[in-house]
């Protein structure tokens, strides 16, 4: 099997690295380091975590936010940076007490798309509208791949909404027509021209494509409670 970029997964240190060297080039070093919490989410790659309500006049410090990366899933060192630089960007309008019009809203947009430009990153949000072809939605999104076999011989794919995954997954191995359910994870674009799907509706997907996709990315298990990547890591001691 043929490699195409190098995968790895999240450190402290390797966040931090990320942190200091963007922070000089799109920031102008103006962020204080925050702590950094590696998180064992499947679903949420990133997060910039602050309190909701700040009296105006007190000033934000590092000391009252962190950034949340998940550490759950090798992943491209180019598609870590992109999460790790859009946490810092909602870093940096908490912190100045920018005003914005939305969580993505025009200034997070306009700063994201100068960053993108001038440092040649790929950072994307999720619910920005696109009129491009279904090849050229290039968006990072995590992606819950249920694979099921029938007993007629079809193998169906479902791209499942997270919060009905283990409805989903219920309802296909209630299903006697059903005689195995995979699970994948994958942050592989491709997958975006499926809609998540909120029941157990099944696509036919080729043997091409899934070998080419499917067959590539994290292999995980579901429970019907819980759902992991098979080779996960022992959870993290807690501090
Ligand atoms: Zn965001």
């Amino acid at each position: 099997m043929a490699f195409i970029f190098a995968v790895m997964r999240a450190t402290l240190d390797f966040v931090n690295t990320v942190f200091d060297h963007y922070n000089v080039l799109c920031f102008g070093g103006r962020l204080p380091r925050l702590p950094i919490r590696l998180t064992d989410s499947l679903t949420h790659l990133g997060a910039f975590v602050h309190p909701k309500v700040w009296p105006a006049s007190r000033p934000r410090g590092a000391g009252e936010c962190h950034m949340r990366i998940s550490r759950c899933l090798d992943r491209s060192e180019d598609e870590l940076v992109d999460t790790i630089v859009h946490e810092m960007i909602h870093y940096y309008i908490w912190y100045t007490h920018t005003v914005d019009d939305g969580p993505h809203g025009r200034q997070f947009l306009a700063l994201m798309n100068d960053i993108n430009r001038r440092l040649g990153l790929t950072m994307s949000v999720r619910g920005l509208t696109t009129s491009e072809t279904l090849d050229s939605d290039t968006r990072i999104k995590p992606h819950l791949i249920c694979i099921t076999h029938w007993r007629d011989g079809r193998r169906l794919i479902t791209v499942c909404a997270r919060k009905r995954l283990f409805e989903i997954h219920a309802a296909f191995t209630a299903c006697p027509r059903v005689i195995a359910v995979e699970w994948w994870w994958s942050a592989d674009p491709w997958f975006n021209r499926y809609g998540l799907s909120r029941t157990a509706k099944a696509m036919l997907i080729s043997d091409t494509d899934y070998d080419k996709h499917v067959a590539t990315a994290t292999p995980c298990t579901c429970d019907g409670h819980k759902f992991q990547p098979i080779t996960a890591r022992q959870p993290s001691s807690k501090p």
